[in-house]
């Protein structure tokens, strides 16, 4: 299906686009006013002083409709009314793509980021209760009462531990190791696939612990305080003990890993990477927290999504940590693999539910364009699929709860199966603070190593800058020293 959008202002395209394509599935959207196209969507936001008027257009090769909305302009800052108008125009078209397709096109409404808990956070700090949040997110963002109950719940939940301007100077921090043994077909993950480990980590080690060691000065002559880490990749695990003891002593040596760093998590995502070696390496180093992601329990899937471990794999990594005596355990999940329906959904659950880790981490497919599975579906139709999914998403909500899990944060990707979300459980006292702390952006997140992103918030002026280190571990060392350079002028400009 070929879609034409005609936006005026053009400021407004970004606003609709998502809206658009998650209306229009698989359509392909362009901007180009006169040409032909099986659907055209023409919208105007004229300004005036008191008043704004949008208009919209949409003509299909069937038929055309016209709609017409004037609005009070409210007496406000002009960033506050560019927002306002932005959610306006987005609500607007929102009901209109409703009524044309006849269905709810996204559960949370206009809300099409991939951090919504934020909003709800937003108006706690306006005050407001949690009925009244819930009310807003439906009435003025178009969220489900599922959606809205489920965003305000989270933010709840996980307000105790997120950062304030009183925190002090804490930071949390992310070292990223964008390396895997193999690719998953379904991984959109644009890292490297390990082929030589010795030609190939030798100098992506050297260029990290440069960017470790550099910033250590930054980190100390501005006082900052690691509150979390978080080894994430790619899979970490694929680095050799000798390599991960570099590391850590790296990290201890610059005050990186202090008696006051909380939490260390290592992403141990794939269970073919581990070892009892490892794993005493990392309990020494004060790391309290790893992952081991079966993402199904199903040992048909995993070979189908190239995973190269079975699920036996899985609670053997498992009891290994256990034995260790590393304090906490997440097990992620994902809902919509090819061949799964709720009987194997089921399965997953009530294994990992018989291994009762500290957090379960429920992910729906997003099949990006990079990944070796992007464009395959299965033989279900797209509604038995979508269908298929809630209900998936669905048991697990169910089945986690009554195991006493609480959900506490929560994130979206473009492209995620009917329109659902990546949801953090916990048990009770087990939250993540570093998954708390990166998703509602409210403490600086230094990024180290490749693809590591760092996120500068300045609580003063109320800003956020981000900046990213490359996936692509030749570029990441190729670029450290400037990536360098630019994180201690950002980190000597926070306040
Ligand atoms: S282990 Fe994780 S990052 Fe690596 S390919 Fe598989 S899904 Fe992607």
């Amino acid at each position: 299906m070929q879609i034409i959008l005609d936006f005026e202002p053009y400021e407004l395209y970004e606003s609709v686009h998502e809206l658009i394509r998650m209306a229009f599935p698989g359509g392909e959207i362009r901007r180009a006013a006169e040409a032909e196209a099986d659907l055209l969507f023409k919208l105007r936001l004229v300004r005036g002083a008191k008043q704004a008027i949008m208009e919209a257009e949409i003509r299909t090769r069937e038929d055309g409709f016209k709609w017409q909305k004037s609005l009070d302009i409210p007496a406000l800052d002009e960033r506050t009314v560019l927002n306002w108008a932005k959610q306006q125009v987005r609500a607007f078209c929102y009901d209109l793509l409703c009524d044309l397709t006849g269905k709810n096109i996204n559960s949370y409404g206009i809300l099409t980021g991939m951090r919504p808990v934020k909003l709800a956070h937003r108006l706690i700090d306006q005050g407001l209760s949690a009925e009244e949040i819930e009310t807003r997110l439906k009435s003025e963002y178009r969220l489900t009462a599922e959606k809205a109950c489920l965003l305000t719940e989270i933010a709840f939940a996980n307000r105790p531990y997120q950062c304030t301007a009183e925190s002090g100077n804490w930071v949390s921090v992310y070292v990223g190791i964008p390396y895997c043994p193999s690719r998953c077909y379904y991984c959109s993950f644009p890292g490297a696939v390990l082929k030589n480990y010795d030609s190939e980590i030798a100098p992506f080690m050297d260029a990290l612990l440069c960017e470790i060691r550099t910033l250590s000065d930054c980190l100390k002559e501005r006082g900052l305080k690691v509150q979390t880490m978080y080894l994430g990749g790619g899979t970490p695990t694929v680095l050799s003990t000798h390599h991960l003891d570099r590391l850590f002593n790296e990290l201890f040596k610059g005050g990186w890993i202090t008696a006051e760093t909380a939490e260390i998590t290592v992403e141990a995502g794939r269970p073919d990477t581990l070892d009892l070696d490892k794993l005493h390496l990392m309990k020494a180093a004060g790391v309290n927290r790893i992952c081991i992601n079966p993402q199904s329990m199903n040992d048909e899937t995993l070979a189908a999504i190239g995973r190269r471990h079975d699920q036996k794999g899985v609670v053997q990594s498992l009891q290994w940590v256990r034995e260790v005596g590393i304090e906490k355990i997440n097990m992620d999940v994902i809902i919509g693999l090819p061949g799964e329906g709720l009987k194997e959904n089921t399965h997953t659950a009530n294994k990992i539910l018989e291994l009762r880790p500290d957090n379960i981490t429920v992910h729906t497919l997003a099949l990006k364009k990079g990944s070796l599975m992007s464009g395959q579906e299965s033989s279900f139709t797209p509604q038995e699929r979508t269908g298929q999914v809630k209900a998936g998403v669905e048991l697990f909500s169910r089945l986690l709860r009554e195991a006493g899990y609480i959900p506490y944060y929560l994130y979206r990707q473009k492209y995620m199966k009917a329109s659902m979300e990546n949801l953090g459980y916990a048990l009770p006292g087990c939250f993540c603070l570093y998954n708390i702390q990166m998703i509602e952006e409210r403490q600086t997140i230094i990024g180290l190593g490749g693809g590591a992103g760092s996120k500068f918030i300045n609580s003063k002026a109320g800003t956020l800058e981000s900046l990213y280190n490359p996936k692509n571990p030749a570029a990441y060392c190729e670029t450290v020293q400037q990536l360098i350079s630019r994180k201690v002028d950002k980190l000597r400009a926070l306040n």
